[in-house]
């Protein structure tokens, strides 16, 4: 079973369902919306 978390940006405060892939990227590479930097914090379970 995928696990699914909630990314609520802290710049843009898109919010944004991600599994742990999509997680691990925006991790990575920042908001998919904005490009701000993503924090663990940013992340939450629905
Ligand atoms: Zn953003």
């Amino acid at each position: 079973m995928l696990t699914t978390v909630q990314f609520t940006c802290s710049d843009c405060a898109q919010t944004i369902e991600v599994n742990d892939e999509m997680r691990e990227t925006i991790l990575e590479t920042g908001c998919p919306v904005c490009t701000t930097a993503a924090a663990e914090d940013d992340f939450s379970t629905a």
